[in-house]
């Protein structure tokens, strides 16, 4: 195992703007400790069970982010600690967890996931819907969320030009969101780029990646 090295390497030729997650998915607490003990304090997971297992055991200044897709009916389980859920896809989640932060009284980290792949196997939401939410009276109620920016995720394929499309796109997205002023949106993050891709990404302006086997190595 080389999780050190390869957190190392990484980390090295990252930009300072750039914030790695390390999904941890899969991965025994032990793999997630000799990251830990390398620096990293920032890890992704996709399935909350786990997430809540792994928060558990490990030492508490963690930040944990939520990577996978959430169904509402398990975001309490999370509420209390999660600090970033990366794949909000829809106006109920985003009510769901702000009921859930108002019963711990903080104020819960989001993303929205908007769809920017042409395969139609990936959630996420169109442009429009994630402009109608922020918006939205409905959404200016929402007290106990913060919507920091966006998350994406390409097209599983080896055309670097199809990917790199799709990784503009966002960044365009973003950048048109963010003339929506309203207190609960503070456009700052972008997340796109994996272990094959998070170069690319960082180049079509990515300021945060979510890399997994790069670091841990292949999931079974
Ligand atoms: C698993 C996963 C990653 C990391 O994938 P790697 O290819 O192992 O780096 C990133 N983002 C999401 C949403 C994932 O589910």
């Amino acid at each position: 195992m080389h999780i050190q090295e390869n957190l190392k390497h990484i980390k090295s030729t990252l930009p300072n703007h750039v914030i790695l997650v390390a999904v941890s998915k899969t991965k025994p607490v032990s793999d997630l400790m000799e990251a830990y003990n390398a620096g990293q304090r920032i890890f992704g997971e996709n399935k909350i069970q786990e997430m809540v297992e792994k928060y558990e055991a490990m030492p508490k200044d963690i930040e944990w982010h939520m990577i996978g897709h959430v169904q509402s009916n398990k975001v309490k389980y999370m509420a209390s600690f999660v600090s970033l859920i990366h794949g909000v896809d829809n106006f109920k989640l985003l009510a769901e967890i702000n009921k859930q932060a108002k019963k711990h009284d903080r104020i819960i980290n989001c993303l929205l996931q908007i769809k920017i792949a042409s395969e139609d196997s990936k959630f996420g939401m169109r442009v429009s819907e994630a402009s109608e939410i922020l918006k939205s009276e409905a959404f200016s109620t929402l007290k106990n969320i913060q919507v920091m920016g966006v998350m994406g995720m390409a097209t599983f394929t080896e055309n670097k030009n199809q990917i790199k499309k799709e990784f503009t796109l966002l960044k365009t997205v973003f950048d048109d969101l963010k003339s929506i002023k309203t207190f609960n949106f503070k456009p700052e993050t972008i997340s796109m780029g994996m272990s094959g891709d998070y170069i690319l990404a960082i180049d079509c302006g990515s300021n945060m990646i979510r890399v997994g086997s790069s670091i841990f190595g292949e999931r079974l």
